[in-house]
């Protein structure tokens, strides 16, 4: 005769909880097998014959760290051993959904576990997986707090592959059900304790992710996240959704690492931090399957999780501002390297503190970081900006196809080209060489208007060259001459908002 306990606690607000899966096991065979429970002394349970075994179902209703007094109770009144008591609980230091099968160990921490060996030693564990803590002292929680739609859909898998484990075990004994159940294999483990510790170390694993399409902040805020958490002390991997840009590739050369890896996608259960970005449009493709654990972050919050975690916004130009504040505050001492690299985010994202997002935080952030990583800031983030932009592997055909758009606006077909730079003039010094080709397309395409413009990312100007018979507009629409075919556009960045608009409003 088998004793079945799953383990949790009585009572509504602990229904749907990762400390629950035991009781929700019970149920799950109540429902399968039509059982009938009563109460008696210190549980609830049910009696029945199932897979030609006689088995006792049985629910503790102590609470979770008196669980013991009522496997003790039964097991004494039904005269069951201890190698035939099965007891399902929630593991930790499991991923979500997955399962593990055991003949004896310590409890681990799980107050259950600690109640029932007070008279016990040897009875069976299947333990299923709940995932870490979001953070280490927030066990309580994480274990009685509610879960997610989503984290409920793979505990769920957990809970159904412990019922299969749990039949197993009843018609083909413990040896069988663990090499069939525990997926990694016991003899390797039992061969090689480094390498399950190691093993478990994994399965602990937070990884850090910036956005899809990576630019620097997202990368970098990975980068520096890491080197933080894990001076905190936890289990972390920076990851990226994208290959960097030129101008990232140049801040990484700068501090001698290299790009993260790319993963889109993490195994289910997984569990993640984000950073410079919180919506999910941009985020890992699988995240309804992966547990957040916590957001860094300085852009508008759409995130919509449902279930508690570390969040922090702030109103900055960059997500390293708010990792340099997260340095002072735990007095974690910065690196040079480290220091370079939140610089270069700083002044990637607000445009070497010159975009409107800029704040106060972000100067003072790049003020000290300056001295530490002992640059001078303007002239270093020129000369990043400018990586970013760097047009010279381009040919002149290539560099206005870069980002061309094609409208046709009336009877009139239009070309608006447009580079960004740090740097106009130098970028002018091949004006001759550019009208010469624009005015060769405008003669193949039948253009009418062909835009080409140079935009300062600084100074958010931009400088237009205009060719084709109805250039003149430009004079018109923007206050300004024409000069050698070229005009300077004050504060003119957006060819969406800025000059679509102007050059349709006059051609139709
Ligand atoms: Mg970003
Ligand atoms: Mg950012
Ligand atoms: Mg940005």
């Amino acid at each position: 005769m088998y004793l079945i306990v799953g383990l949790g606690n009585p009572g509504k607000q602990y229904e749907n909880t990762r400390h629950n899966v035991g009781f929700d096991v019970i149920e799950i065979f109540k429902s399968k097998y039509n059982l009938n429970f009563k109460k008696k002394g210190n549980g609830e349970y049910a009696k029945c014959n199932i897979l030609n075994q006689e088995c006792i179902f049985l629910k503790p209703l102590t609470y979770m760290n008196l669980s013991g007094k009522a496997v003790f109770e039964y097991a004494k009144y039904f005269k069951i051993p201890e190698e035939k008591i099965i007891i399902v609980y929630d593991d930790k230091d499991i991923l979500s959904g997955e399962i593990k099968l055991r003949k004896k160990g310590s409890s681990a921490g799980h107050n259950g576990i600690k109640s029932i060996l007070i008279n016990f030693k040897d009875f069976l564990r299947v333990r299923i997986g709940i995932g870490t803590p979001k953070f280490k002292n927030d066990m309580i929680n994480y274990v009685i707090g509610k879960i997610s739609k989503e984290e409920y859909i793979i505990l769920q898998k957990g809970k159904e592959k412990a019922v299969k484990a749990i039949e197993d075990i009843i018609k083909n004994g413990m040896d069988y059900a663990m090499n069939n159940h525990n997926t990694s294999k016991p003899n390797i483990q039992k061969k090689n304790n480094d390498k399950k510790k190691k093993g478990e170390k994994i399965m602990n694993k937070i990884y850090i992710t910036g956005h899809k399409n990576p630019d620097t902040d997202s990368i970098i805020s990975a980068i520096v996240a890491e080197d933080l958490f894990t001076k905190l002390g936890y289990n972390v991997t920076a990851i990226a959704q994208g290959v960097p840009t030129e101008e990232t590739q140049f801040v990484l050369n700068a501090i001698g690492k290299k790009a993260p890896m790319v993963h889109t996608k993490l195994e289910a259960g997984a569990h993640v931090i984000l950073v410079d970005h919180n919506n999910e449009k941009e985020t890992l493709d699988n995240i309804d399957e992966l547990i957040i654990d916590r957001v860094i972050d300085h852009h508008a919050v759409k995130m919509m999780v449902g279930y508690p975690l570390y969040y922090r916004a702030e109103v900055v130009g960059c997500t390293n501002t708010i990792l340099f504040k997260m340095y002072k505050e735990n007095n974690i001492e910065i690196s040079k390297d480290i220091a370079l690299a939140m610089l270069s985010a700083i002044v990637s994202d607000t445009l070497l503190l010159k975009s409107p997002t800029t704040t106060a935080e972000d100067i003072d952030a790049v003020k000290e970081l300056a001295k530490i990583a002992e640059v001078d800031a303007n002239e270093y983030g020129l000369k990043m900006l400018k990586a970013g932009t760097d047009l010279s592997k381009y040919t002149i055909d290539e560099i206005l196809n870069l980002d061309a758009k094609t409208a046709k606006i009336g009877n009139n077909t239009v070309i608006v080209a447009q580079i960004t730079t740090v740097d106009i003039q130098e970028n002018m010094q091949k004006k001759a060489e550019f009208e010469k080709r624009m005015n060769e397309i405008i003669k193949e395409q039948n253009l009418d208007l062909f835009m080409f413009l140079i935009t300062d990312i600084i100074t958010t100007n931009s400088q237009v060259i205009a060719l084709g018979d109805k250039a003149g507009i430009i004079e018109t629409g923007y206050s300004v001459k024409l000069e050698n075919n070229t005009a300077l556009l004050e504060g003119v960045m957006s060819r969406k908002k800025q000059v679509i608009p102007v050059i349709t409003n006059l051609l139709s």
